[in-house]
């Protein structure tokens, strides 16, 4: 599942500074792609038509990295809005992170 925090207009090669007039920009979303085989979160970045990034633009999801109380692990979640964090729960001990959390990186 693909949970889109960034939806931007970007040239087709970043890093390439030179650039002519006619170069176009491009829909890009960025995000994060859970890997079952990893098991770990992993960054990606895609092309995207307009039609597209306005669908993620309507649906992006907020980065937080959040501290369990209970047992000291952090974990990133990813939700669309902050009032969904009361509901998430430690995947380790099931305690509730209603309380502490912080924001991370909004604009990545
Ligand atoms: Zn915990």
């Amino acid at each position: 599942m693909k949970m889109v925090t960034s939806v931007s207009k970007m040239y087709k090669h970043r890093g390439n500074h030179f650039h002519r007039r006619s170069t176009k920009k491009y829909w890009h979303i960025i995000g994060y792609e859970y890997d079952d085989y990893e098991e770990e979160w992993k960054m990606f970045c895609e092309q995207v038509s307009w039609i597209k990034a306005i669908y993620y633009k309507c649906n992006k999801y907020k980065k937080f990295n959040l501290a369990c109380p209970s047992c000291k692990n952090t974990y990133m979640l990813l939700v669309k809005k902050e009032k969904y964090l009361e509901k998430q729960e430690c995947p380790e001990c099931q305690e509730s992170f209603k309380d502490l959390y912080e924001e991370y990186a909004e604009n990545l």
